[in-house]
């Protein structure tokens, strides 16, 4: 079978990371999870004080910034690594959450990360999600997800999550900093968060992990099952 790219673009905390992982592990593709390389700067300009309105110091300091992922055999994910550190942990705190989306809305950040994303694409076969990977990204991907839920349930998962990573946080924290970056993230100047005109939209709030898995399985076969079949190939 032909790969393809899988775009899934949708709200923070919507389930779009956990999704992808496990859809990329069925289908034997690479998982980009794109919100961990935005976190990874945003990181590396609080431990470096770089003012996000000082443009010389933001282009400086992103030729000084290399994110890789590695692989981790007990966790069966890839880990973030910001200049050789593994920063898995670090990039889902909090304070880093409270400073992701101004980070992310500098055009020099995201032209610098989307072509990362492009070259990690170059040979298809990925599952990558985030924001702006079926509008901008990859506006050809043949599949685009775009996914959503209701605020309450985002925020409760969002909180399980950072739970199980040791850090107890208040619900009403957490919601005001989803709220706060929707917003950042919806009306930012560059690539703001959209769903594309050919996306299938998936509401999470009521499904669980396994049936968005297997919903959006089922129309990644349909999808690459058309694409092997098509007339002008034939
Ligand atoms: O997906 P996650 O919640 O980890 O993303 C963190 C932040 O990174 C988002 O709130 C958004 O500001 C930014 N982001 C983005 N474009 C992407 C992925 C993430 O702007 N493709």
């Amino acid at each position: 079978m032909k790969k393809i790219i899988v775009a899934i673009d949708g709200y923070s905390a919507c389930g779009k990371s956990t999704t992808a992982k496990i859809l990329a592990a069925k289908l034997g593709y690479v998982y980009v999870d794109t919100g961990a390389m935005y976190r990874a700067v945003a990181l590396y300009f609080i431990e470096h004080y770089i003012n996000c309105t000082n443009q010389k110091a933001v282009t400086e300091a992103l030729t000084q910034i290399h994110i890789s992922f590695i692989y981790n055999h007990k966790t069966e994910s890839s880990d973030t690594y910001l200049n050789g550190l593994n920063v898995e942990n670090e990039i889902r705190k909090m304070y880093v959450s409270e400073k992701v989306s101004e980070v992310s809305a500098l055009p020099a950040v995201r032209k610098n990360l989307v072509e990362q994303q492009q070259k990690l694409a170059r040979k298809k076969g990925v599952v990558m999600d985030g924001r702006d990977i079926g509008t901008h990204v990859f506006p050809n991907a043949e599949l685009k997800i775009f996914m959503v839920a209701d605020m309450e349930v985002r925020a409760y998962r969002r909180q399980q999550e950072l739970f199980a990573r040791k850090q107890i946080v208040d619900l009403a924290d957490i919601i005001a900093n989803i709220e706060s970056r929707d917003l950042m993230d919806t009306t930012r100047e560059e690539s703001p968060l959209r769903k594309a005109a050919d996306a299938y939209e998936i509401d999470t709030t009521y499904i669980t992990v396994e049936e968005q898995v297997d919903c959006i399985m089922n129309i990644a076969v349909g999808r690459m099952i058309e694409l092997e079949y098509r007339v002008e190939d034939i």
